[in-house]
């Protein structure tokens, strides 16, 4: 199964929202009461009913005016990714597409995956124990569609497709744009399955890791204490079956014969 990316063009984003109302519709979230805080973003930040959101960013454009800068946020699905890495429950996990899903009722609500995602996406709802965050629309794709955002957008901001077209496709469009525009998402956590084009240099843009990073206290987890921990398990459990395999059962009818007595 090929691996599939979803592309997004910052430079052709008109800030619509139509991607935004897209996710809530397919997945059925919930709508809650927002307020005007003075600003067009809304809501202020990803949320347990918001698995993707578009960022309104006003920055100055070098004569002393301001203009828009347009960000779609929502999971990157990492290639190696650390939200899955640290789920002890498998409740995060890769799909045959190369993206992240979360199975929700295997969930426990630890938040691990919270602390460790470089990208700060997953959300904890506190009313179901559980965290969120978007799957890509891992129904629809699976049936031959596009994620509810793509076919959504008006503007041909966002496509969807083989992961070495989508970076294909990136690349051409970096060289038309020129500038400070560059390919964002090839490169950081082995890679993740959505891509930006950036016309502007990441560090403008609010909340977008310049060079995000699996935070070592993850690596480490899995890479040295997980497989000690296990190693740990595996001799308890064979120390209890070698212990079977020489002693037998346990014999605990002399206890029991004198629990009986003492009544
Ligand atoms: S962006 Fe965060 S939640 Fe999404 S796959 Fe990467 S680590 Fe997991
Ligand atoms: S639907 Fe397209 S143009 Fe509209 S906000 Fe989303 S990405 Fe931007």
């Amino acid at each position: 199964m090929s691996e599939k990316v979803k592309l997004y063009d910052l430079s052709k984003c008109t800030g619509c929202r139509g991607c935004q109302l897209a996710c809530k519709q397919w997945n059925q979230l919930p709508a809650k009461q927002t307020y005007n805080r003075g600003t067009y973003q809304n809501p202020p930040d990803l949320q347990p009913n918001t698995w993707m959101l578009i960022r309104f960013q006003e920055v100055s454009n070098g004569n002393g005016d301001v203009k828009w800068l347009f960000r779609k946020e929502a999971c990157m699905h990492c290639t190696d990714a650390a939200c899955v890495k640290v789920c002890p429950s498998g409740a995060l996990h890769y799909t045959k597409y190369g993206t992240v899903a979360l199975d929700e009722k295997k969930c426990i609500g630890c938040k691990e995956c919270i602390f460790a995602c470089p990208f700060n996406i997953p959300r904890y709802d506190p009313a179901t124990d559980k965290v969120a965050k978007c799957d890509m629309c891992f129904s629809r794709i699976d049936n031959g569609l596009e994620p509810a955002c793509v076919k959504a957008c008006p503007t041909g901001a966002l496509q969807f497709g083989d992961k070495d077209e989508m970076i294909k496709l990136a690349y051409q469009r970096v060289k038309e744009l020129g500038g400070d525009a560059s390919v964002y998402g090839d490169k950081y956590v082995k890679g993740t399955h959505m891509i930006y084009v950036l016309p502007e240099k990441a560090g403008l843009y609010e909340g977008l890791p310049e060079k995000p990073r699996v935070p070592l206290s993850v690596l480490a987890w899995k890479d040295l204490l997980k497989p000690l921990s296990l190693l740990a398990t595996g001799g308890v459990l064979l120390g209890a079956f070698l212990h079977y395999i020489l002693h037998g059962p346990k014999d605990t009818s002399g206890d029991q014969a004198g629990q009986g007595g003492g009544e």
